[in-house]
């Protein structure tokens, strides 16, 4: 078994999960039966921790406490500005990038190692939870993660040792948790309240593609200024405790006391803290939370507005919301989310484990152990092979949903020709030379007919893991050739992007230059099969005048294929299709008849290149 578990690393938690082969999806506890882990890594002089030991060394002076580092995580210094504002540990400009001393160790550590040492922790439980080692895996990020972002996530995997399989964004994998996407296709919302952050997005499941329609948020919005609320409260209430709370393990004391409190409320209308210690003891009621929160409420709301009108969606358009992150417990948010959309909510999954479930589940999917599963990827960039004249012939479009398939039929380009020599490429350009080539076979043994008689049947299949097989087989002998292709890896999303600007840049050239190559091609392909027709019929099929006719034209294309206007090699095609069209229809020979009326296929070189 190889395992591909899915990891939800989060801003405050992170977690791993993994399905099963029943189907059932787990989330991996430690050895103490939990299953989130703080995004928490102390650095010590005793040396470095991780998760829950780490939290309770935040008022350990000769300790640096890192947490929130997936604040920072893909950013420039200069980006984390307004971040480092908030943050409690030191973060110093490391060739333009943020980075977190660590003095005992005499280093320093940037934010993907910081997430490496989190997600080493998780691999660590993965493998100690099934038994087994564990490499392959798939993470998430917030849909609103950019390029940069999204790397410095897989770079933060690699250094843990991880193979990341895909990064996916965190909605779509609360979608997927809910089973969306393989059993049910709509526009969904996803109200994302974490500890410190709020995302709001809009899905739009179409035959297993997620698409997302709008995103917004407030990256400073979240459980923890719900605690913060109430403490305020408290030290507002009781001048006494308020001094006692300038030492801030008292400080850290009240804020958990506030946390437990308000959890509570989601299950209870009052709760009762009492601290004697510190001499305080105080109700708080939910109403009293609620009217607290309340500010935050309107806050969540006033993004969840902007991204419904920047998307032109009526809230009553979306079929369902999905509430991820614990602090969606809390009931007035709630209802407030029901309110708005006026739809029922999907919350059957825990919203503290959801991201991680659905991140097993993307990850299942592309452990390939799955057929019947739809995949949730598209190509991102176009697949075909190289037909005569170097020009590229698609078989599969870009942004086609994988697993895919097409089949296409080609055909010899030189009388006796035995074999054909199958290019991959993939690429918008019209041109084979302007695409990335991903490699070639040769198809041999292909019975020696004339050009434009042997049916080639070239297939492309991409199967869920986003690898590609290409294999041609000639129909009368039955004879096969194939290669296996690895497309995507190695095309980083902004090669991608680079290359389909290049494609739309060049897109009116490319398509002429093309137009004159497959003109030039298909006039050559005309006059061979004139001259074979010419050459075997007598009197009785053609009399002079249609003969002289007919060679006449063919010598008029001549010139014009040595000219670069497409357009004339057309027209001058044309010209001796009519011509040539009497003599098509006395002809018997099948072959010979397609190849005059100009319905070929398009034809593929030998090896070792093209025609002559
Ligand atoms: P993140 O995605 O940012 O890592 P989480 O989704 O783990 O955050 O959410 C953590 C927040 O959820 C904390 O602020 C916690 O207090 C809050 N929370 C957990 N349970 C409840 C509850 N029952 N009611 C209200 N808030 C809750
Ligand atoms: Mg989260």
């Amino acid at each position: 078994m190889k395992p591909v578990v899915g990891i939800d690393l989060g801003t405050t938690h992170s977690l791993v999960a993994y399905r099963k082969e029943d189907g059932t999806v787990e989330v991996l506890r430690d050895r103490e039966g939990r299953a989130l882990l703080p995004s928490v890594v102390a650095l010590s002089p005793d040396g470095v921790s991780v998760g829950w030991g780490a939290r309770e060394l935040i008022n350990n002076p000769k300790t640096t406490v890192v947490y929130a580092a997936k604040r920072l995580m893909g950013r420039s210094f200069e980006e984390t500005a307004a971040e480092r504002a908030h943050l409690s540990y030191p973060v110093i400009d490391k060739n333009g990038s943020p980075a977190i001393p660590d003095p005992e160790r005499g280093r320093t550590l940037t934010p993907p190692e910081i997430g490496a040492l989190i997600l080493s922790n998780l691999r660590s439980r993965a493998e100690e939870a099934l038994g087994c080692a564990v490499a392959d895996a798939v993470i998430t990020v917030p849909a609103y993660f950019n390029d940069a972002q999204r790397q410095a996530t897989k770079d933060a995997g690699a250094l843990a040792g991880l193979n990341v399989l895909r990064i996916i964004n965190e909605p779509t994998a609360a979608a997927l948790a809910y089973g969306l996407g393989e059993k049910k296709d709509g526009l969904f919302a996803v109200f994302d309240l974490g500890g410190g952050t709020f995302d709001f997005s809009l899905l739009e499941i179409r035959k297993g593609i997620f698409e997302v329609r709008a995103t917004s948020g407030d990256t400073h919005l979240g459980g923890e200024d719900f605690d913060r609320a109430i403490l305020t409260e408290w030290l507002e209430s009781d001048p006494g405790l308020a001094a006692k709370a300038e030492r801030p393990e008292v400080k850290d004391i009240l804020r958990k006391e506030a946390e437990r409190a308000k959890i509570a409320l989601s299950k209870t209308s009052e709760v009762t803290v009492r601290l004697p210690s510190l001499e305080f003891s105080t109700t708080l009621t939910r109403a009293r939370l609620d009217t607290l929160v309340a500010p935050f409420v309107s806050r969540a709301f006033h993004a969840v507005r902007s991204a419904m009108q920047d998307s032109g969606i009526e809230p009553q358009a979306v079929d369902g919301v999905i509430l991820v992150g614990g602090s969606t417990r809390f009931l007035r948010f709630r209802e407030a989310v029901a309110e708005f959309f006026g739809k029922p909510l999907l919350d059957s999954v825990d919203p503290d484990l959801v991201v991680a479930e659905g991140a097993a589940v993307q990850a299942d999917i592309l452990s390939g152990r799955r057929k019947d599963l739809l995949l949730l990827d598209v190509t991102p960039l176009s697949l075909g092979i190289e037909t005569i004249g170097g020009v590229t012939s698609t078989l599969i479009p870009r942004n086609t949903t994988i697993p895919a398939q097409a089949k296409e039929l080609f055909t010899t380009y030189v009388d006796g020709q035995v074999n054909v020599d199958i290019h991959v490429l993939q690429g918008e350009r019209e041109m084979a030379a302007d695409n990335r080539s991903l490699g070639r076979f040769t198809l041999s043994g292909i019975p020696p007919l004339p050009a434009g008689a042997p049916r080639i049947e070239v297939t492309f299949q991409i199967d869920a893991n986003g690898i590609l097989e290409v294999s041609a087989r000639e129909q009368t002998t039955g004879q096969r050739a194939n290669v296996v292709i690895h497309p995507s890896y190695g095309l980083a999303k902004e090669d991608v992007r680079e290359l389909l600007k290049e494609a739309f840049s060049h897109a009116k050239e490319d398509f002429e230059l093309r137009l004159l190559v497959d003109s030039r091609t298909e006039a050559q392909t005309v006059i061979n099969a004139t001259a074979r027709a010419l050459a075997t019929v007598g009197s009785d099929i053609l009399d002079e005048r249609e003969r002289q006719a007919i060679e006449a034209q063919t010598k008029i294309l001549r010139t014009a294929m040595e000219g670069n206007d497409g357009k004339k090699v057309r027209d001058e095609i044309r010209t001796l299709d009519r011509l040539t069209q009497p003599l098509a229809e006395r002809l018997v020979n099948h072959s010979l008849t397609e190849a005059l009326s100009g319905k070929h296929l398009p034809e593929i070189p030998p090896e070792g290149g093209s025609h002559a």
